[in-house]
């Protein structure tokens, strides 16, 4: 069998990544997707491929930590990239050198999404050709443009669009690097087409996006995330007071609600549920009841900690349901403010929320007045 190695190139700055990411200053192929760096996603399907002996990444110097991080316990190399793409596979080509593989697949380290069938289908395009690109058709019309004035219609016939990995034989494509050296060349087959060699392409796939914007990283979110949920529960004993503050709400009541801090109840269901659904903990973990920081806190605070979690991860908090259980205060009135009020707190669309409540009939500590009790469930999309 032939020797396949795999050059992931991660060593991009991602200049054209937006701003508004919760982890902006990393290189994108180090944010979160489905809870990993999407560098870990793009690696390990290299990683666990059959058909790859041997796994490089080429990465900058000042991504030594974060690289770390993203390829632990995996089996890959790293070697120093350069100021350009083509810089940092020409480098990662004299590392693998001594190694001599027969073929070499390169990779950007930003398409998280790779198949196995796609990797399959470029080495086996190796056996006729010296080198193989993946493409997918070109769907939308296309416009050449003078500003914002469209200039002409372009015919998409004999279009394409080209993705990675791009699969070459690696004596052939070390050489043309060599030969094209310092002409910012944006991909690997542009090199060999400089070079005078043949290229063919192979089907791509849809979903092998290259994560370039922040919308490509929610495109991704969006069709595959997996999504979790997470239950909370909690209850507050009733004492002397006038008011109770019940989804960030303070509520005119004729007991109040006792607790180390403003006691809460929904929004403490509410933040264990979201920390159930991302299995980091409870409260009284990230909070500790005898930390005297948290005492009077508003439960504000508690929730949108836990919601921060969430978006460190890359993950969304789809929908939160609130149960409040008491016999009083009538908590119908105060619905719609407090729907209103914690999509507020959190940053997000009143549709995400919902906040009910029930009486037990009578029965039990919520039916005789002694405390309140709430209960909440919460969806992540990771
Ligand atoms: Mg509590």
């Amino acid at each position: 069998m032939l020797e396949t190695a795999a050059l992931i190139v991660a060593a991009g700055r991602g200049q054209r990544f937006g701003a508004g990411s919760p982890n902006l200053g990393l290189p994108k192929q180090y944010l979160p997707l489905k809870g990993e760096p999407i560098l870990r996603h793009t690696l390990r399907a290299f990683c666990t491929h059959p058909g790859i002996s041997r796994v490089w990444a080429a990465i900058r110097r000042d991504d030594a930590g974060p690289f770390a991080a993203a390829a632990a316990g995996l089996p890959v190399a790293a070697v120093l990239g350069g100021a350009a793409r083509q810089d940092s596979v020409r480098l990662g080509l004299e590392a693998i050198a001594a190694s001599a593989p027969d073929l070499v697949l390169i990779h950007d380290g930003a398409r998280p999404m790779v198949s196995a069938a796609l990797i399959d289908r470029v080495i086996a395009g190796l056996a006729a050709a010296e080198a193989v690109v993946p493409a997918v058709p070109v769907i939308d019309t296309l416009k050449r443009v003078n500003g914002a004035q469209i200039a002409e219609t372009v015919s998409r016939d004999n279009l394409v669009r080209v993705q990675t990995p791009q699969g070459f034989r690696f004596a052939a494509l070390r050489a043309a690097h060599q030969k094209t050296a310092g002409e910012n060349l944006t991909d690997d087959a542009a090199v060999m087409e400089r070079a005078g060699h043949g290229v063919i392409c192979v089907p791509g796939e849809e979903m092998n996006i290259k994560v370039t914007t922040t919308d490509d990283l929610s495109r991704l979110q969006a069709a595959s995330g997996e999504i979790r949920t997470g239950t909370g529960f909690d209850v507050h004993r009733l004492g002397a007071g006038d008011f109770v503050t019940l989804c960030g709400l303070r509520i005119p009541h004729s007991h109040g609600l006792i607790g180390h801090s403003d006691a809460d109840v929904a929004l403490h269901a509410a933040t264990d549920a979201i920390l159930g659904a991302i299995g980091d903990g409870d409260i009284g973990q990230h909070f500790p009841p005898t930390d005297p920081q948290w005492r009077g806190a508003p439960s504000d605070r508690f929730i949108q900690h836990a919601h921060s979690l969430v978006k460190a991860r890359g993950a969304m908090l789809l929908h939160l349901d609130i149960t409040i259980v008491c016999e009083r205060p009538k908590v119908s009135p105060h619905r719609a403010a407090m729907v209103a009020k914690i999509a507020e707190i959190l940053g997000i669309e009143p549709h995400r929320v919902s906040v009910k409540a029930t009486t037990t009939e009578g029965l039990g500590f919520t039916g005789r007045g002694e405390g309140i009790g709430a209960q909440a469930v919460a969806t992540v999309r990771l």
